[in-house]
């Protein structure tokens, strides 16, 4: 049977789109944890048709196929055994057209974040999804994680920046839905069932993608604030001052700021004297260049109502950058400890200090040997932990310790990198044993056999 799917596959795509026996293992698997590919075959079909082949080859066979990006999934979602094929959609990377009065670009799913946002500032236009893995995370990825990142308070997720798809269903069919249209009401949205899903649906072959007009410029500042209520005030104070239009709020605990500027990174804080909070703001601007005077006004009257203790505004574009570093660099962390797991909760606001506080003594008390770094997306409800120097069987209490305590604040264990297999035991903290029901039926009505990346998300049984 291995043998023979896999002479199969070769028939559709070719020697150039399958890769099997030794050589499988040569490539990644996980481009964050470095592990080789694990699976019988990697197959890379160059069209919409070759993969419908592949999946009906592989539905008839009863053959499991897992759909893979550019592999920067945190929560195991890509993850393949021995027994499963690897579906990759690289071979598929062409953008295939812009429409610069709808504002908006057809591409195929294999294309790169990073490509995208380039090509779209060619335009003058931009395409606001922006997150640390931009230069290997694909859209296929970026619409089947439903992906986040820094600009969501402004532009929402990706689910808002998809206005038309196509996918291929387990059996083969093939679901075009590439229209451009902003609004188009007829009957259910089926788009919006593969946002998110995680490859169990689907395999997302295409997009059209909503582009917005590019900003003339952006004015960024890295401020240290004193307090909690301080870091939400300023947030309120920042969006009401320029109408609605905060582009990124992002916020550091004082474990995580030391963290990224400590011994093991090589940048050094731009500040004098610790305090509690650090954040990143940054607003539209009508001219190019990082001064901003709009900025500065802000920042003064911040000062003066004690929002902030101080405040950094880059003079180059090179500044910037390495004051986005220190929010963004996983090396401080990684050259420090062996091993890191990161999480990404949600809740409201107004319980995220005590949350946070109840979260770092109860680890504290837990494992004393746990090391606790804490940063968010505070302008859409999300913070990511980052836990250090615990071992990956003794992380149950960890789990424990940050899920739980969202069943009765009617938070969300996951706000943007999705369930995989990594969080699928807790999927009932967030949703109801009726909602779980209901992913079921759609997973059944979509693949039957289950053939989709099995075993993400949920369990059928
Ligand atoms: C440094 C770093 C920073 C990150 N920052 C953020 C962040 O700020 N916000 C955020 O939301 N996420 C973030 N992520 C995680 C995020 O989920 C991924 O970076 C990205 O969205 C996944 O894209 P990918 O192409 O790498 O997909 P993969 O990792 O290859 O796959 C992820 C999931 O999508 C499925 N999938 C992939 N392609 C397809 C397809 N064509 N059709 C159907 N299913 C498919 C896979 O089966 C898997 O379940 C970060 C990751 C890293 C490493």
């Amino acid at each position: 049977m291995t043998l023979e799917i896999v002479e199969q596959l070769r028939a559709i795509v070719g020697d150039r789109g399958i890769v099997a026996g030794d050589a499988v293992s040569s490539r990644t698997g996980n481009l964050w944890t470095g592990a080789a590919l694990n699976a019988m075959a990697l197959v890379r079909p160059k069209t919409t048709e070759e993969v419908s082949a592949v999946l009906a080859c592989c539905n008839e066979a009863g053959q499991s196929i897992i759909p893979i990006g550019g592999l920067t999934g945190l929560v195991e979602g890509q993850e393949a055994q021995s027994h499963e094929i690897a579906l990759s959609m690289e071979r598929m990377n062409a953008i295939e057209g812009l429409d610069e009065t709808g504002r908006t670009m057809a591409v195929q799913s294999g294309t790169i974040l990073q490509t995208v946002q380039e090509r779209a500032a060619d335009a003058g236009l931009m395409f606001p999804l922006d997150l640390g893995a931009r230069a290997s995370c694909t859209i296929g990825g970026n619409i089947a994680t439903n992906a986040g990142g820094v600009r969501v308070v402004r532009y929402g997720m990706m689910r808002n920046l998809v206005l038309g798809l196509e996918a291929v269903l387990a059996d083969g069919t093939v679901l075009d839905g590439m229209s451009g249209l902003i609004k188009n009401n007829t009957g259910y949205d089926l788009k919006q069932f593969f946002v998110g899903s995680e490859g169990t649906l689907g395999v997302i072959t295409r997009a059209v993608l909503r582009l917005h007009e590019a900003l003339p410029g952006v004015a960024t500042a890295f401020l240290s604030v004193p307090n909690w209520d301080a870091v939400v005030t300023l947030l309120r104070f920042f969006d009401r001052e320029v109408a609605g239009g905060v582009i990124a709020y992002e916020v550091m605990w004082r474990d995580y700021f030391e963290l990224n500027t400590g011994e093991t990174s090589d940048i050094k804080s731009p500040f004098n004297d610790p305090v509690a909070f650090y954040v990143i703001v940054e607003i539209p601007q009508r001219t190019t260049g990082t001064d901003s005077d709009e900025m500065e006004e802000l920042l003064a009257r911040a000062f003066e109502d004690e929002l902030i203790v101080d405040g950094i505004l880059p003079k180059s574009e090179e500044e910037r950058q390495r004051l986005w570093e220190i929010r963004e660099s996983f090396e401080p962390e990684k050259r420090r400890f062996d091993v890191t797991h990161g999480f990404d909760v949600s809740l409201n606001t107004d319980d995220m200090d005590d949350y946070v506080e109840a979260v770092r003594s109860n680890l504290q008390r837990a494992i004393p040997a746990a090391k606790l770094f804490t940063m968010g997306h505070i302008g859409d409800n999300n913070i990511h932990f980052s836990v250090s120097d615990v071992a990956k069987e003794d992380m149950g209490p960890v789990y424990d310790i940050i899920y739980e305590p969202l069943r009765d604040l009617s938070g969300s264990i996951s706000a943007e990198h999705g369930i995989g297999l990594e969080k699928k035991a807790y999927l009932n903290v967030s949703r109801t044993p009726a909602e779980i029901d209901m992913m079921r039926a759609i997973k059944r009505a979509f693949d039957p056999k289950n053939i989709l990346n099995p075993g993400k998300v949920f369990d059928l049984e």
